[in-house]
């Protein structure tokens, strides 16, 4: 009898792990899909970046060094040199807090960021 119990037990666990793993694989082509249709954003906005790059090349005479200068001045404005563009740290006019240039209003006392530009790219 005790054998019939035990075998019912495993046979249970044996199903609990077949469901978790039938959720896994479905987690898992969700996410492959997710990755496909970012691949597929990334190769479009690459295409767009390089045509309005030869776009700008060819109408303006501004050369590639001149393009590999400002983007290294701008992965540097925020103070770090990673390849990445990133926000510089300002400080909010109301509170005096730190906080990211990105930010539309300040996280501590809700004041409009005073930047003078409208970030376009944020
Ligand atoms: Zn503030």
């Amino acid at each position: 009898m005790d054998d019939f119990f035990w075998d019912l037990f495993q046979q249970f666990q044996i199903g609990k792990i077949e469901k978790s793993a039938d959720h896994a694989v479905a987690a898992s082509a969700r996410a492959q899909a997710e990755v496909s249709t970012v691949d597929a954003r990334i190769d479009r906005l690459s295409l767009m970046c390089f045509a309005m790059w030869e776009l700008v090349r060819e109408r303006t005479g501004v050369t590639d060094i001149d393009l590999m200068k400002k983007m290294h001045e701008i992965d540097l404005r925020d103070g770090v040199a990673d390849g990445k563009r990133g926000f510089a740290p300002v400080k909010c006019a109301n509170c005096g807090k730190t906080i990211s240039e990105k930010d539309e209003i300040c996280i501590y006392c809700a004041q409009q960021n005073a930047r003078k530009t409208k970030l376009i790219f944020p």
